[in-house]
């Protein structure tokens, strides 16, 4: 019986090597870019426990609530981890990091999952960068991370970004808020999407990340958190714009950003690019003062970001940022006959040893078909070697662009074109 071939789960994709090289280029962007900001990379396993994520993230978030991939064995609860912050606060907790004096700057790469229906810019495998700043319940913090968020994609070419930033407050602000939003929306219940409703009750702030047509008159006219930030919250939301300002990082305050997970305080932030179209988030982020203690550690505030690799990618490829393409081979080995396999596989460590790649042919293909496939890798040089190379020591050495010829000694050869660096 014929076997149907296997393929990946929905929403899940395989980066093929023409595509790995771009995400090579990106991942030594941001490592670059964290090495100048001095953030240390820390690496969390794929899968935590569960109770972790939904204390951490909040239960009533749609990442906890729907989106997670979980599962038990024997005793114990795992999830996917659906994002990076809860992971490196269960990190910092467990490795007592607090101790190590000062404040922890760490960045992380890496695969998130969440059950989220698939589309375009929206994965249930995908991947982010982020960095969190563990420690400082400084204004000037935020700026830093910001600042590191946006010096990636400043790196990257990406220009056409848009940073909105709004403080959702600390517990008092968030609680008086809150109430005013009831307040408001009550009236108005039935009018609301059947979403919106559930969130009336449970948690009405999410209510303005709401995308369903009929709650948007409402939301309009909705009061703003910023009539109900302590007197706290505002000045340090107003000393972070002012370290934006300092910076040149220019912001749009948007009232009415809130963010799908539970743990932010104060500063909230999202980086959204027009090329995107209807994911249209590169990537966001926030201070999170009470996430920690909230997973059993030491009272620490803490800020962070986090940004998807994948739009950042639809983003570029948008813009006609060019993310670098495979480097072609140096040295393509062309053999006929098995003593000339003999040779070519006593002179590739030569040839990698001077730095050079090189490669040759692992499929018995004749002269003709081995020439094309150096073509085809970009081989710069080619050696051509049959018995009569081998009597006479003298090999044939194919500069492939300029289709030129020479016969030469091997250490000749390897002179020739050991000086030669990509
Ligand atoms: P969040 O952790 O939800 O704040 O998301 C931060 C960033 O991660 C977003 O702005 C996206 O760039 C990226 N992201 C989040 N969810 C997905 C997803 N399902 N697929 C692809 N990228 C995502």
């Amino acid at each position: 019986m014929a076997i149907t071939p296997f393929t990946t789960h929905h929403g899940m994709v395989d980066i093929l090597p023409e595509d790995a090289v771009k995400w090579q280029f990106i991942e030594q962007i941001i490592r670059k870019t964290a090495r100048k900001f001095h953030f240390s990379e820390i690496r969390t396993p794929v899968m935590e426990q569960t109770g972790l994520i939904a204390r951490g993230v909040g239960e009533l978030t749609d990442i906890v609530s729907k989106e997670m991939f979980a599962f038990n064995r024997g005793e114990d609860q795992y999830v996917l981890r659906p994002e990076g912050t809860a992971p490196v606060a269960r990190a910092f907790v467990e490795h007592r990091l607090d101790q190590r004096g000062g404040v922890q700057k760490l960045f992380y790469i890496g695969p998130m999952f969440r059950a989220e229906r698939p589309q375009k810019g929206r994965q249930r495998q995908f991947h982010q960068f982020g960095a969190e700043l563990l420690g400082s319940a400084m204004p000037v913090a935020d700026a830093e991370i910001i600042a590191f968020m946006i010096d990636i994609y400043n790196q990257i070419g990406i220009k056409n970004i848009t940073l909105k930033v709004n403080s959702v407050g600390d517990p008092e602000s968030r609680k008086a808020y809150k109430e005013a939003l009831t307040a408001y929306f009550t009236p108005y219940k039935n009018k609301l999407s059947e979403i919106s409703q559930v969130r009336l009750k449970t948690n009405p702030m999410r209510i303005l990340d709401s995308k369903e047509s009929e709650d948007q008159m409402l939301i309009e006219n909705a009061p703003l958190i910023s009539a109900y930030l302590t007197d706290e919250s505002r000045a340090h939301f107003e000393q972070v714009l002012r370290y934006l300002d300092d910076l040149g990082i220019g912001y749009e305050v948007t009232p009415r950003l809130v963010r799908g997970l539970d743990y932010y305080t104060k500063t909230a932030f999202e980086l959204v690019s027009p090329d995107l179209g209807s994911q249209d988030a590169l990537g966001g982020g926030g201070r999170y003062d009470l996430l920690i203690e909230e997973i059993g550690g030491p009272a620490t505030a803490a800020v962070g970001f986090a940004s998807g690799i994948e739009r950042l990618i639809i983003a570029c490829d948008a813009l006609g940022i060019d993310l670098g393409s495979a480097p072609g081979l140096d040295v393509y080995i062309v053999t006929r006959g098995e003593p000339a396999i003999n040779w070519a596989i006593s002179k590739l460590p030569e040839l990698r040893n001077a730095g050079l790649s090189a490669s040759m042919d692992f499929a018995g293909r004749s002269i003709k078909a081995q020439m094309k496939e150096a073509n085809r890798e970009s081989a710069r040089y080619a050696i051509i070697v049959g018995d009569t190379e081998l009597e006479t020591g003298n090999f044939t050495l194919r500069d492939m662009a300029k289709s030129e010829e020479n016969s030469l000694p091997f250490d000749q050869i390897l002179k020739k074109i050991g000086q030669f660096t990509r």
